[in-house]
């Protein structure tokens, strides 16, 4: 296999795309953006005008991009994938979406002999960096043997979900829980800080004990000098809130935490704060508190 179409060159999408170039593979990228395209048509990719151009001749295409909106519009729009995808070809989707959406972008894409894996993945910009992002993959086993290749460049671990949407369904369950964490960690720090607790204080108690957490061990430098600069943007984390109440809503489940924690993120983006990291959180509780969960930088 040779031929690769890659469209949506955000964040992840750059190193991701970067990744199949080093590798070697023919890529055609795309970007609504274009001066992203000619960065990766400098690193030896060729650059197309339209989805559709990316898509044309390609054995497997790449796609990660915002929203569900942002991803109909990539596959069903004007100049669409849907217009040139090929018999036999697959298209691996790593955007966090709706699940009910996604089972119908694969129906429309089997209408013309391609398959479709939803791929969501987690592991945030080093992981792609790295090409060691963990992938949850919903489709026919057939199509992730077919894709193997490409994803095996892109990631350390390919966890396969079942049918189609169910690797959006674990995606979004994942998020709940991080989301939760994040904003559960900030809203302890805040209390302690009110009190007078000094951050690396409470988080010395927190690696002692069994409340201990890879995020929070990840975030915790990070908010403690105050740099939210993002490797997941808040917006994004509060679109994976509100598509895991729309799927709690068609499944009838209560999430009754995960419904407060996604007002929390709202209200930190109403504040102007989604395009910082989804950590940055803790600044909507910090600036209600009167307080601020920092440790002054060592002389
Ligand atoms: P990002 O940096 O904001 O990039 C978003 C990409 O989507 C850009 O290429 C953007 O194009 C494109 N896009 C948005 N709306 C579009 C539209 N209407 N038509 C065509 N292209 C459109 O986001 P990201 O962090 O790479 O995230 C991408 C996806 O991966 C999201 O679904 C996110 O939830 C998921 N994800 C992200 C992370 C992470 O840590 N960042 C981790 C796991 C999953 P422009 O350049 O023109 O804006």
């Amino acid at each position: 296999m040779q031929n690769l179409g890659f469209i949506g060159l955000g964040i992840m999408g750059t190193p991701m795309a970067l990744n199949l170039v080093k590798a070697g593979f023919n890529v055609t990228v795309y970007n609504r953006t274009r001066s992203k395209a000619d960065a990766l048509g400098r690193a030896g990719a060729r650059v197309a005008a339209s989805p559709a151009e990316a898509a044309r001749d390609a054995e497997v295409i790449g796609t990660i991009v915002s929203d569900t909106a942002a991803m109909e519009e990539i596959v069903c729009g004007k100049g669409g994938v849907l217009e040139t995808i090929g018999s036999g070809a697959v298209l691996i989707d790593s955007s966090t979406i709706s699940p009910a959406v996604s089972r119908k972008l694969a129906c429309h894409l089997a209408g013309k002999g391609a398959s479709m894996l939803d791929a969501p993945v987690t592991g945030s910009k080093h992981g792609a960096e790295k090409g060691e992002l963990t992938f949850m993959i919903g489709g026919e086993r057939e199509t992730l043997e077919r894709a193997m290749p490409v994803l095996k460049v892109l990631g350390k671990k390919h966890i396969y979900c079942g049918q189609h949407g169910l690797g959006l369904a674990a995606k979004l369950a994942m998020n709940a829980i991080l989301a939760t964490m994040v904003e559960i960690f900030s809203e302890g720090f805040v209390m302690a800080a009110k009190a007078g607790v000094p951050p690396q204080t409470l988080l010395e108690i927190m690696q002692s004990s069994l409340a201990r957490s890879g995020i929070v061990d990840f975030k915790a430098p990070f908010v403690f000098k105050g740099d939210f600069t993002p490797y997941f943007p808040l917006k994004l984390m509060h679109k994976d809130l509100e598509l895991v109440m729309e799927a709690a809503y068609a499944q009838n489940l209560t999430m009754p935490a995960t419904a407060v924690v996604k007002e929390v993120y709202g209200a930190a983006k109403a504040q102007g704060k989604g395009d910082l990291d989804y950590a940055a959180v803790i600044t909507f509780l910090e600036s209600l508190a009167g307080v601020q969960v920092r440790v002054p930088a060592a002389r």
